[in-house]
Protein backbone atom coordinates (compact mmCIF):
# COMPACT_ATOMS: atom_id res chain seq x y z
CA UNK A 1 0.00 0.00 0.00
CA UNK A 2 1.28 3.71 -0.93
CA UNK A 3 1.17 6.18 1.31
CA UNK A 4 -0.98 8.09 -1.02
CA UNK A 5 -3.82 4.92 -0.34
CA UNK A 6 -2.97 4.70 3.35
CA UNK A 7 -3.69 8.68 3.30
CA UNK A 8 -6.65 8.30 1.61
CA UNK A 9 -8.00 5.69 4.45
CA UNK A 10 -7.33 7.81 6.66
CA UNK A 11 -9.12 10.98 5.38
CA UNK A 12 -12.75 10.58 6.88
CA UNK A 13 -10.64 11.59 10.63
CA UNK A 14 -9.95 15.28 9.95
CA UNK A 15 -6.32 15.10 10.95
CA UNK A 16 -4.45 18.15 10.69
CA UNK A 17 -1.41 18.61 8.46
CA UNK A 18 1.32 18.43 11.16
CA UNK A 19 -0.54 15.26 12.49
CA UNK A 20 -0.88 13.81 9.32
CA UNK A 21 3.16 14.82 8.66
CA UNK A 22 3.61 12.83 11.82
CA UNK A 23 1.82 9.60 10.72
CA UNK A 24 3.63 9.68 7.57
CA UNK A 25 6.80 9.51 8.60
CA UNK A 26 5.80 7.03 11.20
CA UNK A 27 4.93 5.06 7.59
CA UNK A 28 7.86 5.44 5.96
CA UNK A 29 10.46 4.61 8.65
CA UNK A 30 8.17 1.57 9.57
CA UNK A 31 8.30 0.62 5.77
CA UNK A 32 12.07 0.77 5.89
CA UNK A 33 12.31 -0.87 9.03
CA UNK A 34 9.88 -4.30 7.48
CA UNK A 35 11.20 -3.70 4.25
CA UNK A 36 12.43 -7.93 2.70
CA UNK A 37 9.75 -9.11 5.84
CA UNK A 38 7.66 -11.52 5.13
CA UNK A 39 4.51 -13.19 6.80
CA UNK A 40 3.99 -16.16 6.89
CA UNK A 41 1.51 -15.88 4.85
CA UNK A 42 4.04 -14.55 2.24
CA UNK A 43 2.87 -10.91 2.20
CA UNK A 44 5.14 -8.04 2.96
CA UNK A 45 5.27 -7.83 6.41
CA UNK A 46 4.60 -3.74 6.22
CA UNK A 47 0.67 -5.29 5.87
CA UNK A 48 0.27 -5.75 9.17
CA UNK A 49 1.08 -2.50 11.28
CA UNK A 50 -0.58 -0.84 8.48
CA UNK A 51 -3.64 -2.74 9.35
CA UNK A 52 -3.05 -2.48 13.15
CA UNK A 53 -2.72 1.21 12.50
CA UNK A 54 -6.27 1.33 10.48
CA UNK A 55 -7.84 0.03 12.94
CA UNK A 56 -6.42 1.74 15.74
CA UNK A 57 -7.31 4.71 13.48
CA UNK A 58 -10.98 3.49 12.96
CA UNK A 59 -11.66 3.31 16.48
CA UNK A 60 -11.03 7.30 17.31
CA UNK A 61 -7.40 7.22 18.50
CA UNK A 62 -5.34 9.74 17.74
CA UNK A 63 -2.17 10.73 15.56
CA UNK A 64 0.52 9.37 18.05
CA UNK A 65 -1.13 6.14 18.83
CA UNK A 66 -1.89 5.51 15.23
CA UNK A 67 1.69 6.46 14.44
CA UNK A 68 3.02 4.00 17.43
CA UNK A 69 0.41 1.03 16.03
CA UNK A 70 2.65 1.83 12.80
CA UNK A 71 5.98 1.28 14.70
CA UNK A 72 4.90 -1.21 17.02
CA UNK A 73 6.95 -4.07 15.54
CA UNK A 74 10.00 -2.77 14.57
CA UNK A 75 11.54 -2.58 17.94
CA UNK A 76 13.14 -6.24 18.48
CA UNK A 77 15.78 -6.00 21.02
CA UNK A 78 15.39 -2.84 23.16
CA UNK A 79 18.36 -1.05 22.42
CA UNK A 80 19.19 1.30 19.54
CA UNK A 81 15.91 0.79 17.66
CA UNK A 82 14.07 2.16 20.27
CA UNK A 83 16.61 4.98 21.22
CA UNK A 84 16.23 5.75 17.31
CA UNK A 85 12.48 6.20 17.57
CA UNK A 86 12.53 8.19 20.51
CA UNK A 87 14.74 10.72 18.71
CA UNK A 88 12.78 10.86 15.88
CA UNK A 89 9.37 10.54 17.27
CA UNK A 90 9.63 12.21 20.93
CA UNK A 91 9.48 10.13 24.12
CA UNK A 92 5.66 9.39 24.67
CA UNK A 93 5.55 7.57 20.54
CA UNK A 94 8.94 5.71 22.28
CA UNK A 95 6.84 5.12 25.48
CA UNK A 96 4.21 3.48 23.77
CA UNK A 97 6.08 1.21 21.48
CA UNK A 98 8.77 0.02 24.30
CA UNK A 99 5.16 -1.34 25.72
CA UNK A 100 3.93 -2.93 23.10
CA UNK A 101 7.01 -4.70 22.64
CA UNK A 102 7.09 -5.63 26.54
CA UNK A 103 3.66 -6.79 26.23
CA UNK A 104 5.01 -9.14 23.76
CA UNK A 105 7.38 -10.73 25.55
CA UNK A 106 4.84 -12.27 28.17
CA UNK A 107 4.18 -15.95 27.42
CA UNK A 108 0.69 -17.77 28.31
CA UNK A 109 0.42 -21.07 29.64
CA UNK A 110 -3.09 -21.66 29.80
CA UNK A 111 -3.22 -22.79 33.23
CA UNK A 112 -6.75 -21.74 34.92
CA UNK A 113 -5.20 -20.19 38.18
CA UNK A 114 -2.80 -17.66 36.19
CA UNK A 115 -5.41 -16.52 33.92
CA UNK A 116 -5.85 -13.21 36.16
CA UNK A 117 -2.68 -12.88 36.96
CA UNK A 118 -1.54 -12.75 33.02
CA UNK A 119 -4.82 -10.02 32.55
CA UNK A 120 -2.95 -8.55 35.86
CA UNK A 121 0.74 -8.54 33.73
CA UNK A 122 -0.41 -7.31 30.86
CA UNK A 123 -1.85 -4.09 32.20
CA UNK A 124 0.84 -3.65 34.51
CA UNK A 125 3.35 -3.46 31.52
CA UNK A 126 1.17 -1.88 28.98
CA UNK A 127 1.34 1.02 31.63
CA UNK A 128 -0.96 2.83 29.49
CA UNK A 129 -4.72 2.64 27.89
CA UNK A 130 -3.08 3.47 24.70
CA UNK A 131 -0.64 0.54 24.41
CA UNK A 132 -3.66 -1.93 25.65
CA UNK A 133 -5.46 -0.44 22.71
CA UNK A 134 -2.89 -1.14 20.29
CA UNK A 135 -2.49 -4.64 21.58
CA UNK A 136 -5.91 -5.19 20.83
CA UNK A 137 -6.04 -3.74 17.28
CA UNK A 138 -2.66 -5.95 17.45
CA UNK A 139 -4.39 -9.03 18.07
CA UNK A 140 -7.76 -8.90 16.19
CA UNK A 141 -5.28 -8.70 13.12
CA UNK A 142 -3.56 -11.72 14.15
CA UNK A 143 -6.45 -13.31 14.32
CA UNK A 144 -7.91 -12.18 10.93
CA UNK A 145 -4.82 -14.10 9.37
CA UNK A 146 -4.04 -16.60 11.91
CA UNK A 147 -4.97 -19.32 9.00
CA UNK A 148 -1.67 -18.61 7.32
CA UNK A 149 0.18 -19.96 10.14
CA UNK A 150 1.56 -23.24 9.67
CA UNK A 151 1.95 -24.36 12.86
CA UNK A 152 -1.84 -26.22 14.62
CA UNK A 153 -0.51 -25.84 18.02
CA UNK A 154 0.93 -22.50 17.75
CA UNK A 155 -2.87 -21.51 16.23
CA UNK A 156 -4.33 -22.93 19.21
CA UNK A 157 -2.22 -21.42 21.69
CA UNK A 158 -3.15 -17.73 20.12
CA UNK A 159 -6.51 -18.44 19.76
CA UNK A 160 -6.67 -19.73 23.03
CA UNK A 161 -4.80 -16.57 24.42
CA UNK A 162 -7.30 -14.46 22.68
CA UNK A 163 -10.29 -15.80 24.31
CA UNK A 164 -8.87 -16.15 28.11
CA UNK A 165 -6.82 -13.09 27.96
CA UNK A 166 -7.29 -10.37 25.38
CA UNK A 167 -11.31 -10.45 24.83
CA UNK A 168 -11.70 -10.28 28.80
CA UNK A 169 -9.57 -7.41 28.90
CA UNK A 170 -11.16 -5.43 26.20
CA UNK A 171 -14.74 -6.69 27.76
CA UNK A 172 -13.57 -5.04 31.41
CA UNK A 173 -12.43 -1.84 29.62
CA UNK A 174 -15.83 -1.93 27.68
CA UNK A 175 -14.83 -2.70 24.31
CA UNK A 176 -17.93 -4.68 23.80
CA UNK A 177 -17.68 -4.38 19.93
CA UNK A 178 -13.94 -5.73 20.13
CA UNK A 179 -14.32 -7.91 22.63
CA UNK A 180 -17.39 -9.66 20.53
CA UNK A 181 -14.89 -9.83 17.67
CA UNK A 182 -12.02 -11.49 19.31
CA UNK A 183 -14.44 -14.02 20.36
CA UNK A 184 -15.56 -14.89 17.17
CA UNK A 185 -12.46 -14.89 15.59
CA UNK A 186 -10.82 -17.38 18.50
CA UNK A 187 -13.87 -19.45 18.57
CA UNK A 188 -13.81 -20.82 15.11
CA UNK A 189 -9.76 -22.57 16.20
CA UNK A 190 -10.79 -23.49 19.81
CA UNK A 191 -13.87 -24.80 19.50
CA UNK A 192 -14.02 -25.92 15.19
CA UNK A 193 -17.20 -28.99 15.94
CA UNK A 194 -19.22 -26.45 18.10
CA UNK A 195 -18.61 -23.43 15.74
CA UNK A 196 -19.51 -25.18 12.77
CA UNK A 197 -22.66 -26.41 14.49
CA UNK A 198 -23.46 -22.94 15.22
CA UNK A 199 -23.19 -21.49 11.87
CA UNK A 200 -25.01 -24.13 10.57
CA UNK A 201 -27.68 -23.80 12.47
CA UNK A 202 -27.39 -20.36 12.06
CA UNK A 203 -27.87 -20.28 8.63
CA UNK A 204 -30.57 -22.27 8.40
CA UNK A 205 -32.66 -20.27 11.43
CA UNK A 206 -31.30 -16.47 10.04
CA UNK A 207 -33.11 -15.70 7.12
CA UNK A 208 -36.38 -16.60 7.88
CA UNK A 209 -35.81 -14.10 10.99
CA UNK A 210 -34.84 -11.36 8.98
CA UNK A 211 -37.88 -11.56 6.81
CA UNK A 212 -39.75 -11.79 10.03
CA UNK A 213 -38.07 -8.67 11.39
CA UNK A 214 -38.44 -6.89 7.97
CA UNK A 215 -41.99 -6.60 9.28
CA UNK A 216 -41.25 -5.43 12.63
CA UNK A 217 -39.11 -2.91 12.43
CA UNK A 218 -41.23 -0.20 9.71
CA UNK A 219 -44.14 -0.51 12.63
CA UNK A 220 -41.57 0.53 15.07
CA UNK A 221 -40.82 3.38 12.90
CA UNK A 222 -43.78 4.73 12.34
CA UNK A 223 -45.04 4.54 16.35
CA UNK A 224 -41.76 6.43 17.06
CA UNK A 225 -42.05 8.87 14.05
CA UNK A 226 -45.89 9.13 15.16
CA UNK A 227 -44.86 9.84 19.44
CA UNK A 228 -42.69 12.86 17.57
CA UNK A 229 -38.94 11.06 18.72
CA UNK A 230 -36.42 12.48 16.94
CA UNK A 231 -33.39 10.93 15.25
CA UNK A 232 -34.37 6.87 16.26
CA UNK A 233 -31.98 4.48 14.35
CA UNK A 234 -33.41 0.99 14.32
CA UNK A 235 -31.75 -1.92 12.71
CA UNK A 236 -31.69 -6.14 13.54
CA UNK A 237 -28.64 -7.07 14.78
CA UNK A 238 -27.75 -10.11 15.00
CA UNK A 239 -26.18 -12.04 17.89
CA UNK A 240 -22.33 -12.75 17.72
CA UNK A 241 -21.33 -16.70 17.29
CA UNK A 242 -19.15 -17.37 20.74
CA UNK A 243 -21.69 -15.13 22.68
CA UNK A 244 -24.60 -17.03 21.16
CA UNK A 245 -22.90 -20.63 21.84
CA UNK A 246 -22.44 -19.83 25.28
CA UNK A 247 -25.93 -18.88 26.01
CA UNK A 248 -26.96 -21.70 24.37
CA UNK A 249 -24.80 -23.62 26.96
CA UNK A 250 -26.54 -21.65 30.03
CA UNK A 251 -29.82 -22.73 27.93
CA UNK A 252 -29.33 -27.27 27.52
CA UNK A 253 -28.58 -26.41 23.76
CA UNK A 254 -32.31 -24.97 23.05
CA UNK A 255 -32.35 -22.45 20.43
CA UNK A 256 -35.87 -21.41 20.85
CA UNK A 257 -35.03 -20.53 24.57
CA UNK A 258 -32.72 -17.72 22.77
CA UNK A 259 -34.80 -14.73 22.01
CA UNK A 260 -31.98 -12.38 21.05
CA UNK A 261 -30.94 -13.93 17.76
CA UNK A 262 -31.63 -10.83 16.21
CA UNK A 263 -32.28 -8.31 18.50
CA UNK A 264 -34.01 -5.00 17.31
CA UNK A 265 -31.84 -2.55 18.51
CA UNK A 266 -33.08 1.24 18.54
CA UNK A 267 -30.42 4.06 19.20
CA UNK A 268 -32.34 7.12 20.21
CA UNK A 269 -31.01 11.23 20.99
CA UNK A 270 -31.49 10.93 25.29
CA UNK A 271 -32.33 8.54 28.58
CA UNK A 272 -36.16 10.36 28.46
CA UNK A 273 -36.31 8.52 24.74
CA UNK A 274 -35.23 5.25 25.80
CA UNK A 275 -37.82 5.11 28.06
CA UNK A 276 -40.69 6.69 25.47
CA UNK A 277 -40.04 4.41 23.34
CA UNK A 278 -39.65 1.22 25.67
CA UNK A 279 -43.17 2.75 26.58
CA UNK A 280 -44.56 2.75 22.97
CA UNK A 281 -43.47 -0.94 22.69
CA UNK A 282 -45.09 -2.35 25.37
CA UNK A 283 -48.23 -0.49 24.41
CA UNK A 284 -48.16 -2.01 20.88
CA UNK A 285 -46.92 -5.88 22.61
CA UNK A 286 -47.43 -7.57 25.38
CA UNK A 287 -43.92 -7.76 27.37
CA UNK A 288 -42.86 -11.47 28.69
CA UNK A 289 -42.75 -11.44 32.44
CA UNK A 290 -39.39 -11.18 34.22
CA UNK A 291 -37.50 -10.04 31.00
CA UNK A 292 -37.19 -6.07 31.07
CA UNK A 293 -34.34 -5.62 31.72
CA UNK A 294 -32.96 -1.93 32.88
CA UNK A 295 -29.06 -1.05 32.42
CA UNK A 296 -29.44 2.57 32.50
CA UNK A 297 -30.34 2.94 35.94
CA UNK A 298 -28.79 -0.37 36.86
CA UNK A 299 -25.69 -0.44 34.21
CA UNK A 300 -23.71 -3.62 34.42
CA UNK A 301 -20.79 -3.94 35.78
CA UNK A 302 -18.40 -3.12 32.84
CA UNK A 303 -20.39 0.00 32.46
CA UNK A 304 -22.38 -1.43 30.11
CA UNK A 305 -26.34 0.38 29.65
CA UNK A 306 -29.62 -0.11 27.76
CA UNK A 307 -33.02 -0.68 27.76
CA UNK A 308 -33.76 -4.40 26.94
CA UNK A 309 -37.20 -6.04 26.39
CA UNK A 310 -38.79 -9.52 25.41
CA UNK A 311 -42.20 -9.21 24.19
CA UNK A 312 -44.87 -11.33 22.27
CA UNK A 313 -44.59 -9.45 18.57
CA UNK A 314 -46.26 -10.10 15.60
CA UNK A 315 -48.37 -13.21 15.21
CA UNK A 316 -47.08 -14.21 18.52
CA UNK A 317 -43.27 -14.63 17.76
CA UNK A 318 -40.65 -13.53 20.56
CA UNK A 319 -38.49 -10.71 19.63
CA UNK A 320 -36.28 -8.59 21.76
CA UNK A 321 -35.63 -5.30 21.70
CA UNK A 322 -32.38 -2.70 22.98
CA UNK A 323 -32.98 0.62 23.44
CA UNK A 324 -29.92 3.10 23.88
CA UNK A 325 -28.43 6.44 23.24
CA UNK A 326 -25.96 7.31 20.64
CA UNK A 327 -23.64 7.66 23.62
CA UNK A 328 -24.23 4.87 25.54
CA UNK A 329 -24.30 2.97 21.74
CA UNK A 330 -20.42 4.01 21.82
CA UNK A 331 -19.95 3.52 24.85
CA UNK A 332 -20.79 -0.17 24.22
CA UNK A 333 -18.79 -0.67 21.06
CA UNK A 334 -16.05 1.18 21.91
CA UNK A 335 -15.41 1.69 25.71
CA UNK A 336 -12.38 3.33 26.80
CA UNK A 337 -11.69 5.08 24.14
CA UNK A 338 -15.86 6.07 22.65
CA UNK A 339 -15.18 10.03 24.34
CA UNK A 340 -11.93 10.24 22.85
CA UNK A 341 -11.58 13.78 21.42
CA UNK A 342 -7.46 14.10 20.68
CA UNK A 343 -4.84 16.62 19.91
CA UNK A 344 -1.89 15.84 18.35
CA UNK A 345 1.00 14.37 20.95
CA UNK A 346 -1.65 12.22 23.17
CA UNK A 347 -3.01 15.49 24.80
CA UNK A 348 -6.78 15.66 24.86
CA UNK A 349 -8.15 18.95 22.89
CA UNK A 350 -8.42 21.81 24.83
CA UNK A 351 -11.68 22.13 26.75
CA UNK A 352 -12.79 18.60 26.18
CA UNK A 353 -14.74 17.77 29.28
CA UNK A 354 -14.07 14.11 30.36
CA UNK A 355 -17.47 13.13 31.92
CA UNK A 356 -16.80 11.44 35.16
CA UNK A 357 -19.81 9.21 34.84
CA UNK A 358 -18.39 7.36 31.66
CA UNK A 359 -18.06 3.88 32.64
CA UNK A 360 -14.40 3.45 31.59
CA UNK A 361 -13.19 6.42 34.17
CA UNK A 362 -15.63 4.60 36.60
CA UNK A 363 -13.90 1.44 35.78
CA UNK A 364 -10.49 2.71 36.01
CA UNK A 365 -10.67 4.45 38.73
CA UNK A 366 -12.22 1.78 40.97
CA UNK A 367 -9.58 -0.55 40.00
CA UNK A 368 -6.96 2.15 40.89
CA UNK A 369 -9.42 2.57 44.26
CA UNK A 370 -9.26 6.37 43.62
CA UNK A 371 -12.66 7.32 43.28
CA UNK A 372 -12.97 11.06 43.28
CA UNK A 373 -16.11 13.02 41.71
CA UNK A 374 -14.58 15.36 40.23
CA UNK A 375 -11.30 14.22 38.45
CA UNK A 376 -12.68 15.70 35.13
CA UNK A 377 -9.91 18.15 33.94
CA UNK A 378 -7.56 17.51 31.61
CA UNK A 379 -5.12 15.99 33.50
CA UNK A 380 -6.99 13.79 35.27
CA UNK A 381 -7.72 12.31 31.68
CA UNK A 382 -4.25 11.55 31.05
CA UNK A 383 -3.73 10.74 34.71
CA UNK A 384 -6.45 7.92 34.14
CA UNK A 385 -4.81 6.70 30.79
CA UNK A 386 -1.75 5.57 33.23
CA UNK A 387 -2.13 2.07 34.61
CA UNK A 388 -1.22 2.10 37.79
CA UNK A 389 -3.57 -0.14 39.22
CA UNK A 390 -1.30 -2.26 40.61
CA UNK A 391 1.21 0.76 42.25
CA UNK A 392 2.68 -1.22 44.92
CA UNK A 393 3.28 -4.26 42.67
CA UNK A 394 5.60 -5.60 39.78
CA UNK A 395 5.47 -7.83 37.95
CA UNK A 396 8.58 -9.70 36.93
CA UNK A 397 9.14 -12.82 34.26
CA UNK A 398 11.22 -15.98 34.38
CA UNK A 399 12.93 -16.97 31.16
CA UNK A 400 9.80 -19.05 30.28
CA UNK A 401 7.83 -16.15 30.75
CA UNK A 402 6.19 -16.86 34.34
CA UNK A 403 4.75 -14.46 35.85
CA UNK A 404 6.46 -13.62 38.91
CA UNK A 405 4.54 -11.12 41.31
CA UNK A 406 6.32 -8.90 43.77
CA UNK A 407 5.57 -6.12 45.71
CA UNK A 408 7.65 -2.82 44.78
CA UNK A 409 11.03 -2.60 45.57
CA UNK A 410 11.76 -6.20 45.22
CA UNK A 411 15.32 -7.46 44.54
CA UNK A 412 16.75 -10.75 42.63
CA UNK A 413 16.71 -12.86 45.49
CA UNK A 414 13.16 -12.05 46.73
CA UNK A 415 12.66 -13.24 43.06
CA UNK A 416 14.70 -16.46 43.52
CA UNK A 417 12.99 -17.43 46.95
CA UNK A 418 9.45 -16.83 44.81
CA UNK A 419 10.25 -19.32 41.62
CA UNK A 420 11.73 -22.07 44.25
CA UNK A 421 13.05 -22.18 48.23
CA UNK A 422 15.88 -23.95 46.21
CA UNK A 423 16.79 -21.50 43.55
CA UNK A 424 17.28 -18.84 46.59
CA UNK A 425 19.58 -20.93 48.62
CA UNK A 426 21.72 -21.06 46.14
CA UNK A 427 21.80 -17.56 44.48
CA UNK A 428 25.04 -16.61 43.02
CA UNK A 429 24.18 -14.14 40.71
CA UNK A 430 21.32 -12.52 38.54
CA UNK A 431 20.27 -11.10 35.38
CA UNK A 432 18.25 -8.74 34.04
CA UNK A 433 17.21 -8.24 30.66
CA UNK A 434 20.36 -10.23 29.71
CA UNK A 435 22.58 -7.94 31.63
CA UNK A 436 24.16 -8.50 35.16
CA UNK A 437 22.58 -6.95 38.34
CA UNK A 438 23.55 -6.68 41.76
CA UNK A 439 21.36 -8.56 44.31
CA UNK A 440 20.14 -4.99 45.57
CA UNK A 441 18.84 -4.11 42.11
CA UNK A 442 15.09 -2.97 42.25
CA UNK A 443 13.42 -5.53 39.54
CA UNK A 444 11.11 -3.76 37.85
CA UNK A 445 7.48 -4.59 35.64
CA UNK A 446 8.63 -6.49 32.88
CA UNK A 447 12.10 -7.33 33.56
CA UNK A 448 12.75 -10.93 32.22
CA UNK A 449 15.12 -12.03 35.43
CA UNK A 450 17.25 -15.40 35.47
CA UNK A 451 18.54 -16.00 38.67
CA UNK A 452 22.47 -18.13 38.45
CA UNK A 453 22.62 -20.91 40.56
CA UNK A 454 26.34 -23.08 42.11
CA UNK A 455 25.18 -25.51 44.32
CA UNK A 456 27.86 -25.07 47.74
CA UNK A 457 26.44 -21.35 47.56
CA UNK A 458 24.21 -20.61 50.75
CA UNK A 459 22.31 -17.77 51.98
CA UNK A 460 23.86 -14.76 53.85
CA UNK A 461 22.87 -12.62 56.48
CA UNK A 462 23.53 -9.75 54.13
CA UNK A 463 20.41 -10.83 52.18
CA UNK A 464 18.39 -9.65 54.76
CA UNK A 465 18.79 -6.18 54.53
CA UNK A 466 18.00 -6.03 50.54
CA UNK A 467 14.62 -8.27 50.41
CA UNK A 468 11.30 -7.36 50.69
CA UNK A 469 9.19 -10.24 50.67
CA UNK A 470 8.43 -12.13 54.06
CA UNK A 471 8.90 -15.22 52.06
CA UNK A 472 12.66 -14.60 51.20
CA UNK A 473 12.59 -12.95 54.55
CA UNK A 474 12.46 -16.53 56.51
CA UNK A 475 14.00 -18.40 54.20
CA UNK A 476 17.19 -16.47 54.79
CA UNK A 477 16.39 -16.31 58.70
CA UNK A 478 15.83 -19.81 58.58
CA UNK A 479 19.34 -20.58 57.30
CA UNK A 480 21.25 -18.59 58.93
CA UNK A 481 19.78 -19.80 62.61
CA UNK A 482 20.26 -23.16 60.99
CA UNK A 483 23.64 -22.02 61.00
CA UNK A 484 23.82 -20.91 64.27
CA UNK A 485 23.25 -23.82 65.63
CA UNK A 486 19.45 -23.81 66.54
CA UNK A 487 17.67 -26.76 65.68
CA UNK A 488 14.36 -25.82 64.03
CA UNK A 489 11.51 -26.95 66.82
CA UNK A 490 7.61 -27.01 65.76
CA UNK A 491 6.06 -24.12 64.81
CA UNK A 492 2.34 -23.35 64.57
CA UNK A 493 1.16 -22.79 61.07
CA UNK A 494 -1.90 -21.13 60.81
CA UNK A 495 -4.42 -21.83 57.12
CA UNK A 496 -7.01 -19.41 56.11
CA UNK A 497 -9.78 -20.10 53.36
CA UNK A 498 -10.97 -17.43 52.21
CA UNK A 499 -14.01 -17.49 49.64
CA UNK A 500 -14.16 -14.72 47.02
CA UNK A 501 -15.84 -12.64 44.67
CA UNK A 502 -13.85 -12.81 41.33
CA UNK A 503 -12.98 -8.84 41.18
CA UNK A 504 -9.68 -7.42 40.05
CA UNK A 505 -7.50 -6.66 43.04
CA UNK A 506 -9.03 -9.30 45.25
CA UNK A 507 -6.06 -11.14 46.04
CA UNK A 508 -4.18 -8.16 46.58
CA UNK A 509 -6.60 -6.42 48.51
CA UNK A 510 -7.18 -9.83 51.29
CA UNK A 511 -2.76 -9.84 50.86
CA UNK A 512 -2.19 -6.50 52.10
CA UNK A 513 -4.91 -7.24 54.76
CA UNK A 514 -2.83 -9.94 56.30
CA UNK A 515 0.40 -8.10 55.92
CA UNK A 516 -0.92 -5.44 57.77
CA UNK A 517 -0.70 -7.35 60.96
CA UNK A 518 3.05 -8.09 60.06
CA UNK A 519 2.79 -12.11 60.64
CA UNK A 520 5.10 -14.13 57.69
CA UNK A 521 3.19 -15.43 55.38
CA UNK A 522 4.53 -18.32 54.26
CA UNK A 523 2.10 -18.90 51.18
CA UNK A 524 -0.61 -17.83 49.22
CA UNK A 525 -2.37 -19.54 46.74
CA UNK A 526 -5.29 -18.77 44.74
CA UNK A 527 -7.55 -19.98 42.61
CA UNK A 528 -9.72 -18.39 40.28
CA UNK A 529 -12.06 -18.09 36.99
CA UNK A 530 -13.41 -21.03 35.46
CA UNK A 531 -16.94 -21.40 36.10
CA UNK A 532 -17.80 -20.27 39.84
CA UNK A 533 -18.35 -17.04 40.15
CA UNK A 534 -17.14 -17.11 43.23
CA UNK A 535 -12.57 -17.41 44.24
CA UNK A 536 -10.94 -19.16 46.56
CA UNK A 537 -7.46 -17.94 48.41
CA UNK A 538 -5.31 -19.81 50.68
CA UNK A 539 -3.24 -18.39 52.77
CA UNK A 540 -0.66 -20.27 55.11
CA UNK A 541 1.08 -17.79 57.97
CA UNK A 542 2.74 -18.23 61.25
CA UNK A 543 0.85 -16.37 63.85
CA UNK A 544 2.44 -15.05 66.58
CA UNK A 545 -0.44 -15.45 69.09
CA UNK A 546 -3.76 -16.56 69.43
CA UNK A 547 -5.37 -13.37 69.13
CA UNK A 548 -3.48 -12.23 66.02
CA UNK A 549 -5.75 -14.80 64.21
CA UNK A 550 -8.44 -13.29 65.75
CA UNK A 551 -7.77 -10.03 64.77
CA UNK A 552 -6.70 -10.65 61.13
CA UNK A 553 -10.05 -13.06 60.53
CA UNK A 554 -11.99 -9.56 60.96
CA UNK A 555 -9.91 -7.85 59.28
CA UNK A 556 -10.23 -9.91 56.04
CA UNK A 557 -13.79 -10.05 56.63
CA UNK A 558 -13.81 -6.28 55.87
CA UNK A 559 -12.40 -6.46 52.38
CA UNK A 560 -14.92 -5.95 49.79
CA UNK A 561 -16.21 -8.86 48.16
CA UNK A 562 -14.93 -11.41 50.88
CA UNK A 563 -17.82 -14.32 51.25
CA UNK A 564 -16.71 -16.30 54.03
CA UNK A 565 -13.15 -17.20 55.95
CA UNK A 566 -12.22 -20.52 57.41
CA UNK A 567 -9.40 -20.96 59.60
CA UNK A 568 -7.59 -24.03 60.73
CA UNK A 569 -4.18 -24.52 62.52
CA UNK A 570 -1.48 -26.74 61.73
CA UNK A 571 1.39 -28.16 63.29
CA UNK A 572 4.52 -28.60 61.19
CA UNK A 573 7.93 -29.04 61.55
CA UNK A 574 10.29 -25.71 61.48
CA UNK A 575 12.69 -26.61 59.63
CA UNK A 576 11.08 -28.24 56.39
CA UNK A 577 9.91 -25.83 53.35
MN1 LIG B 1 2.17 -7.02 15.58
Amino acid sequence: MTWSEYKEKLSHHDFSKKDLTYIEDAFFYAEEAHRGQKRHSGEPYILHPIAVSLKVASIGMDALTIAAALLHDTVEDKGTTLKEIRKRFGTDIAFLVDGVTKVDKIKYHGVERTVESMRKMFLAVAEDIRVVVIKLCDRIHNMETLDALPFPEKQMRIAKETLEIYAPLADRLGMGEIKAHLEDLAFQYVYPEEYAWVARELKNRLPERELYLARVIPIMKKEIMREGIARAEIHARAKHYYSLWKKLQRNDMDWDRIFDLIAVRIVIKDIQDAYAVLGLIHKLWKPLPGRIKDYIALPKPNGYQSLHTTVFCIDGQIVEFQIRTVEMHKEAEFGIVAHWAWEHEGKPKAGSQINPKLAWVRQLQEWQGTFQKDRSTSEAFLESLKIDFFKNRIFALTPKGDVIDLPEGATPIDFAYHIHSEIGDHAVGAKAGGKMVSFDYELQSGDVVEILTRKNQHPSREWLDVVKTSLARNHIRRFVRGQSGSAGGKQQQTEIDITVEDRVGILKDVSSAIAESGVSIKDIESHVGGKNPYASIRVSFVPHNKEEIQKIRTRIKKVKGVQAVKITEKTKTGMKT
